[in-house]
C-alpha cells in the first residue's frame, strides 16, 4: 500500500467504530477517575454530558452546568465535554471534518487525539486567537 504525502485525508465509513470504541473507553476511563476520586456520583455528570453533547454550542448557565461544575474539576468536565462532542460528531456524520474549515481532520491526528474538533492549523490559529481551549462566550 503506498505511503502518500497527503496530510489529511478523509475518513472512510470502515474507520469510524474504531473511533467510537476509542471515545467510550476514553469516556469508561475519565468517568472511573472521577468515581475513584469523588467516591461516586458520576450517573449524574454523565447525564449532563449527554446534554451538553446535545447543546455544545450553548454554553449557558443551565442547572445541570452548576451542578456538574461543583461535582467536576473544570478539567475533567472538559475533557468529559471533549468526549461527548465528538461522540455526537460521530452519530451525525461530521466525525473527522474540521470545525473551522471543513477539511478532513487526518487519521493520524484522531489517532492521537479522537477529540480533535480542528485540522492542525486551524487549531494552531485558534489558539493563537483565543489563547484557549474553548471558543469564548458570544
Ligand atoms: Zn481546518
Amino acid at each position: 500500500m503506498p505511503i502518500t504525502t497527503t496530510p489529511a485525508t478523509p475518513l472512510t465509513a470502515d474507520q469510524l467504530p474504531a473511533f467510537a470504541e476509542q471515545l467510550q473507553a476514553l469516556k469508561a476511563e475519565l468517568l472511573a477517575r472521577v468515581r475513584q476520586q469523588r467516591g461516586g456520583e458520576v450517573s449524574r455528570a454523565d447525564a449532563a454530558a449527554e446534554v451538553r453533547a446535545q447543546s455544545q454550542d450553548d454554553w449557558a448557565q443551565t442547572d445541570a452546568e452548576r451542578e456538574l461544575s461543583v461535582t467536576l474539576e473544570e478539567r475533567e468536565l472538559a475533557d468529559i465535554n471533549d468526549i461527548a462532542a465528538a461522540q455526537q460528531r460521530l452519530a451525525d456524520g461530521s466525525f473527522g471534518e474540521c470545525a473551522d474549515c471543513g477539511a478532513p481532520i487526518g487519521l493520524p491526528r484522531l489517532q492521537a487525539n479522537p477529540v480533535a474538533l480542528r485540522c492542525i492549523g486551524c487549531q494552531t490559529q485558534h489558539e493563537q486567537r483565543t489563547g484557549q481551549a474553548h471558543a469564548p462566550r458570544p
